[in-house]
């Protein structure tokens, strides 16, 4: 597709006629609580050292055990349901591509991201295993099931990939080794490739070679926030959390040159405080680098110190998917398209026809993340649900159908002005 005529493009309708955009104003984390001594570094789950049987699934009103990483992860509702190891259904899906293996300690993680139901804070209210994160349910279940499950035919399996997600943790690099090393003895990468979500706070350049010597696919840094300032808001200094936004960039340059180009990769949320333009210039520098973006639509997760806050509009975010997917993958530069003075797309710099194309295939308003066996622009890793309720679904799980994409576009809102 070419992407040098901007001379027919559609815009944005004009402001204050609708939902604005999520203001660096507005978007302002609670401070977090000071935890009781007592209820600090899972000290309760220890305590009570209550031994797991088998598949835990979360729950606030019994003791949780006490698991650990590498014998015990926790999976997404989505993968442990299409792992067979909880019953379920899913709204207009059969199953996820991604099985996702958190790690897991009852000290939880130790950092203290303002959007998280993992954080640290939540540890007066809740032990680790029990906590809601990206608005589902993570069950813990033994690594050898789940390896067990899964090699019985590689080849076969639902799944098109595996990722390892850390967290903040003293064990947290020792044990992606071990749950790597566990799942490549029994299974071929190349049936099922595996991600890692790394944990860059802890992370050195010696790590993430090892991870790729071992044979790791693909290496994401969680960027989350799209400016230095929001990242330090929300997952630094402004919560007395320890990430720093060069550390995180100094993991990605080294995936950069460790995993080579289209194999690494960040996460950013939309919806936090940034403009458009600044979200839509960090994906074209990760593209420029030779990566990938891989997006989250702000939502407030229940507990966490930004569940005060709304939802990222539904207009900011289909306009943020669509330029991130044509950046990503349609060639189109940031530089081609118009803002205005809040930082909102107002054209996307290509003709007409081509963007109807692009928004009638759907595929850029699927989740994004790391690909899977159908397409590269389409994700493996395709999170049910994870950043909003079915009822007014943000990332699409699924293929858009023509009535989604007439809700789509009504969600863009662009005024199509046809030369
Ligand atoms: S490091 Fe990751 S898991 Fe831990 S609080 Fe931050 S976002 Fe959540």
């Amino acid at each position: 597709m070419s992407c040098h005529r901007p001379e027919s493009t559609p815009v944005a309708s004009p402001a204050g006629t609708g939902p604005d955009h999520n203001s660096l104003a507005l978007m302002q984390p609670r401070a977090p609580a000071e935890t009781p001594r007592q209820m600090k570094n899972g000290a309760p789950v220890k305590a009570n050292n209550v031994a797991p049987q088998g598949v835990y699934l979360p729950n606030y009103n019994i003791l949780t055990p006490h698991m650990r990483s590498p014998e015990y992860v926790q999976m997404s509702t989505a993968a442990a349901i299409t792992l067979g190891v909880v019953q379920g259904k899913m709204y207009r899906c059969s199953c996820t591509r991604c099985l996702n293996l958190l790690l897991t300690y009852p000290e939880g993680c130790r950092a203290n991201c303002a959007y998280c139901g993992l954080a640290r804070h939540r540890e007066a209210e809740r032990d680790y295993a029990d906590r809601n994160f990206i608005r589902v349910d993570w069950p813990a279940v033994p690594l050898d099931t789940v390896i067990d499950i899964v090699a019985r035919d590689a080849a076969a399996s639902p799944f098109h990939r595996m990722c390892i997600s850390m967290i903040t943790h003293p064990r947290s690099d020792h044990d992606t080794v071990s749950v790597l090393k566990r799942w490549t003895e029994r299974i071929d990468p190349s049936a099922i490739p595996v991600s890692i979500l790394s944990n860059p706070t802890t992370m050195t350049r010696d790590d993430v070679e090892r991870l790729h010597q071992l044979g790791a696919d693909i290496f994401t840094v969680a960027l989350d926030a799209a400016t230095p300032a929001i990242f330090d808001r929300t997952r630094g200094k402004g919560v007395q959390s320890p990430h720093t936004w060069a550390k995180y960039w100094e993991i990605l340059m080294d995936a950069r040159d460790v995993f080579g180009p289209q194999k690494f990769g960040a996460h950013i949320i939309i919806g936090m405080g940034e403009t458009e333009q600044q979200a839509l210039s960090l994906v074209q520098r990760l593209v420029d680098l030779g990566g990938h973006s891989h997006m989250f639509c702000f939502f407030p997760e229940k507990g966490s110190l930004m569940d005060h806050l709304p939802a990222t509009p539904r207009d900011q975010w289909r306009r943020v998917q669509l330029g991130r997917y044509l950046i990503d993958y349609r060639a189109v530069r940031v530089e081609q398209m118009s803002f205005d003075s809040e930082g909102r797309v107002t054209g996307f710099g290509i003709p007409q026809g081509e963007l109807d194309a692009v928004i009638d295939a759907g595929i850029a308003f699927r989740t994004s993340g790391c690909p899977g066996k159908f397409a590269e622009d389409i994700s493996a890793c395709d999170r049910p649900y994870g950043d909003s309720p079915p009822s007014n679904i943000a990332s699409f799980p699924f293929q858009p159908d023509r009535s989604d994409l007439r809700k789509i576009r009504r969600q863009l809102r662009l005024v199509e002005r046809r030369n």
